[in-house]
């Protein structure tokens, strides 16, 4: 389950929302900040825990999740998966 942090505009306050899932938190609007309930708060995009597994989603927040595994993973540059290969290749054949 992801866990995204915001910060209250209003207040600066910075707290942390407990998400049912990513497609969840991206669908949902922001919750309202814990200190002066005010509505206007702003993602940290920079912020994301997921605890446990995947249970008790819907195929589709599956679905979802997983993309945005994907996603993350596409972050590797290709070129460095390619490099790392050559470098298996060449311990094993020679
Ligand atoms: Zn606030």
């Amino acid at each position: 389950m992801p866990i995204y942090e915001y910060q209250c505009q209003a207040c600066g306050q910075v707290f942390s929302h407990f998400w049912r899932s990513i497609k969840a938190a991206d669908e949902q609007s922001a919750p309202v900040c814990p200190q002066c309930e005010s509505a206007d708060t702003q993602r940290l995009v920079s912020q994301v825990t997921v605890l446990g597994s995947l249970g008790g989603l819907t195929p589709e927040e599956k679905k979802a999740e997983n993309a945005y595994y994907e996603k993350l993973a596409s972050i590797t540059p290709k070129e460095q998966i390619e490099k790392f290969r050559a470098a298996k290749k060449k311990e094993k054949g020679s």
